[in-house]
């Protein structure tokens, strides 16, 4: 594989998905983060070119006007891959026999809406265990990227979960295990066959969405990554990109990126995409896994 290859990719979590893991009480309604903020990541792929992978909660498909968006997105060159099709965080600890079956369900989701299996997958709270590896092998995903190379980020997760738990709004998130976030950070093949496609991290950071539009931080970390000879995925979220004109109060109050005036974040990330397509060639995640099968 070519050092010049980049992949950019977003995680389709629902506004259910941050209610839960900031211990709120659910919430009907509709969802901006999977309207107003994938209509806004797509335009900015459409603005740079970018072919894209998205990784769709699949039960969020028996919406009609979600699947519309999905269905456009596919049409448009983006790649559709798998983020589960329930997005329990317990995933990973379920058995073999219950993750194999979420993950089919997944997959006909994904079939039905764009006529093509999904290649990859992306476990919720990125929690892998070796049962869900040797699932994903065995329905016929090639790819996984849901490892995080940032023992920081497991930290704060971890801090954020156990502090939770001591209130009477405890978090939906599974703290997971802290080896997975010690991690080979390139991409490699995994015994059991599975191409495994971390996403990218530098000192320990993090390089995800909500880095680079709420840090100083950021721009530095860009710099480390992009020195790297190996592929690096930058890891966006749905909420990332939407605007908190249609998001109630109480989960702006706890969420510092929303907090970000959306046009702000948006620059903040055009600027990072421009970096990026000077120097790397940006490929959908399913096409850099074929360089290591
Ligand atoms: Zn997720």
């Amino acid at each position: 594989m070519s050092q010049a290859v980049a992949s950019l990719s977003i995680d389709l979590d629902g506004i259910r998905h941050y209610r839960a893991i900031h211990g709120l009480k659910p919430k009907s309604g509709p969802d901006p983060f999977l309207t107003e903020g994938l209509d806004r990541f797509l335009e900015l792929c459409e603005s740079f070119a970018i072919p894209a992978t998205l990784f769709v909660v699949t039960e969020d498909l028996d919406d009609p006007e979600f699947a519309r968006r999905i269905r456009h997105a596919a049409k448009a060159g983006h790649e559709i891959a798998s983020h589960s099709h329930h997005h329990d965080y317990n995933f990973s600890t379920q058995s073999p026999a219950e993750i194999q079956a979420e993950l089919y369900r997944s997959r006909q989701a994904i079939r039905h809406v764009v006529r093509k299996l999904p290649k990859g997958f992306r476990a919720p709270g990125y929690n892998l265990s070796p049962a869900l590896k040797d699932a994903l092998v065995k329905v016929g995903f090639t790819y996984d990227s849901s490892m995080l190379p940032s023992p920081l980020y497991w930290a704060a997760r971890a801090a954020v979960i156990s502090g939770k738990s001591l209130t009477s709004r405890p978090s939906a998130s599974l703290i997971g295990r802290p080896k997975d976030f010690f991690v080979d950070g390139t991409p490699h093949r995994l015994d059991n066959g599975l191409i495994e496609l971390p996403m990218t991290g530098a000192l320990g950071i993090p390089w995800i969405g909500s880095l680079v539009v709420t840090s100083p931080l950021a721009s530095l970390v860009t710099r480390i990554v992009t020195r790297q000879k190996a592929p690096i995925d930058l890891e966006l979220h749905a909420i990332d990109l939407c605007s908190a004109d249609q998001v109630e109060p109480e989960l702006i109050e706890v969420r510092r990126d929303l907090q970000v005036p959306i046009s702000i974040r948006q620059r903040r990330l055009e600027r990072t995409l421009q970096k990026l397509v000077r120097s790397r060639r940006f490929r959908p995640l399913c096409d850099v896994a074929e360089a290591y099968r």
